[in-house]
Parts: C-alpha cells; structure tokens; sequence
C-alpha cells in the first residue's frame, strides 16, 4: 500500500489502479437495516453485538475506483460530488473529494478518458454532473443500457429523490452516453458482468491483466453484515428478491476464484477477499 490519505494505489497485473475515498459518513446502522426491509431490531442488535463489536453506527466510504487502461483512465463511481446537500448540511464537508483526490494522485479532470456506473444512484453519478456539466469532460460516460432505460422511463417505479438525480445524469451526459451489455470488454482488461437486482441495470466490473484479477461489486452489499447476513437488504435495493439473488452468487464467484473485491461503500479503501462460512461469507480486508 501507498499514498496519503484518501489515496490508495496498487495494481491488477499490468492495470495500474487508485482507489479514490471521495469522503465517508457515519449513520446509524438501523437506517441501512430495518423492519421495513426484513430485518427486525433485535436481529440487528445481535448480530451488531456479535460481529461489530456492538457498534451502532457505520462507516461509510464513498470508494472511487480508478483504472489506468491501454485506451485510457477510467474512473469506475464518481461519489457525491461537490455541494451536496442532499444528506443534509453535515454531510457536505465530509463528501465531494474525488476530483482532489485525483489532483493529489497526478491526475487532471481532463484526465479520463471514461466515467463507468455500476449503476446511476446519486451517490455513485453525482460526483460526474454535479456542477451542471460533466465533470470529465473527455470522458465517455458508461452505463447498462438497462440502467439507463429504467431511469428514462416516464412510469419509473423508484422514488423521486432517486430518479431525480440519476435523470439528471442522463440530461447532462446526453449523446455522449454509452449503453452497455453485460459480459462485454467496454475497454482493454475490463468486463461488465451482470449484477442486476440493486437497481434494474446494476453491473459489476472484472478487471483481469496478466492472470489477475478484481472484481468490483458495486452495491451489491453495503455493509459487512451482508456477507453472513445474504438476505438482509438495505431499503435501496429496487428489486429485493434479484439483489438477494445477485449478492449470494457474485460473493460465490469471489470466493471460489479468490478474487480480490472492491466494494464501494466499505470503509476506505473497500479492497478484501471473500471465504465461505457456513450458509454465507466472510471479508478480510486486504491492502491490494
Ligand atoms: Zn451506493
């Protein structure tokens, strides 16, 4: 491991990578799992007792991934973005990095050459739009074309204060968006691999260079507790039942294949390996 805070690089053979923090925040555990999603109270508080040491709160990294590939660096999720108020006025100190952090690593915003979605959540696209125009501006912005469709459609299911953002996106990226497929090489040493079910078009990407290999999970889980918990669902999973789904195989892949993970929304830097335990899994952070 190297750099200064925020700022962690290391490799996947011959793809140099630098993971970006574009900030965390601190909330309660009990807005990530509730009665609502299927989770009861006491369920939460024993499994808080049991594997987090009875901590109530979580550590929520914002985790940028970025991959210097033979076309270009590609910034995978781009965090809050500047000026965000959306969580209210704490949260804005603590967000919005990312677009530093990359000074800090050498890079410019003209840098990338494209901008990957795991999927068009606020917290992962707004750190791309947020001032209006796009913040790369040489970037090819990439996401599903099921994604992009959901959004777009004039009967979206999904709450206001999600579609807003993520229609915002669309608007601000216009013909420059590209729609994508799963199981596709959008660039050298990067695939998309379906990880449908947080959101209709939520894609997970495998880096691979020289027999090595990432896989970068998006949110297909938020928090630890998912890895031995695989049916607890947070109350932003669109389809419940497909995220549950998604989750048990993309960390049955992990597992089996010893892939190194990144997960975005893990405390900083996000990297680590997943073993089976008994029904579900476990996390061992790792440096990369
Ligand atoms: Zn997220």
């Amino acid at each position: 491991m190297t750099g200064r805070q925020g700022i962690h690089r290391f490799s996947v053979g011959d793809l140099p990578c630098v993971v970006i923090s574009d900030g965390r925040l601190e909330p309660p555990l009990s807005e990530f799992f509730t009665p609502a999603t299927g989770v009861p109270e006491h369920e939460l508080r024993e499994a808080a007792s049991r594997e987090e040491g009875g901590r109530t709160t979580v550590t929520c990294g914002y985790n940028c991934l970025c991959v210097e590939t033979p076309a270009g660096l590609a910034v995978i999720d781009t965090g809050l973005g500047k000026r965000f108020f959306g969580y209210g006025p704490d949260a804005t100190p603590l967000v919005g990095r990312l677009t530093d952090g990359l000074a800090e690593a050498g890079f410019s915003t003209s840098a990338p050459a494209a901008v990957l979605f795991t999927h068009l959540h606020e917290d992962h696209s707004r750190g791309a739009v947020w001032s209006g125009e796009p913040t790369f501006p040489h970037a090819t912005p990439v996401a599903h074309a099921a994604e992009v469709a959901f959004w777009s459609d004039v009967a979206c299911p999904a709450p206001r204060d999600q579609r807003r953002p993520a229609l915002d996106a669309i608007r601000i990226f216009g013909e420059r968006l590209r729609p994508v497929e799963y199981d596709a090489e959008i660039l050298p040493g990067v695939h998309t691999v379906d990880a449908a079910g947080h959101t209709p078009g939520h894609t997970a990407f495998l880096l691979e260079s020289r027999g090595e290999r990432l896989l970068c999970l998006g949110d297909s889980f938020h928090h630890r507790l998912q890895l031995s918990h695989l049916g607890w669902r947070t109350p932003w999973d669109h389809d419940a039942e497909r995220s549950v789904l998604s989750r048990r195989r993309l960390l049955g892949r992990a597992a089996d294949e010893n892939l190194l993970v990144h997960a975005y929304h893990l405390p900083f830097p996000g990297l680590g390996l997943v073993r089976r335990h008994g029904d579900g899994f476990g996390w061992r952070p790792v440096d990369g």
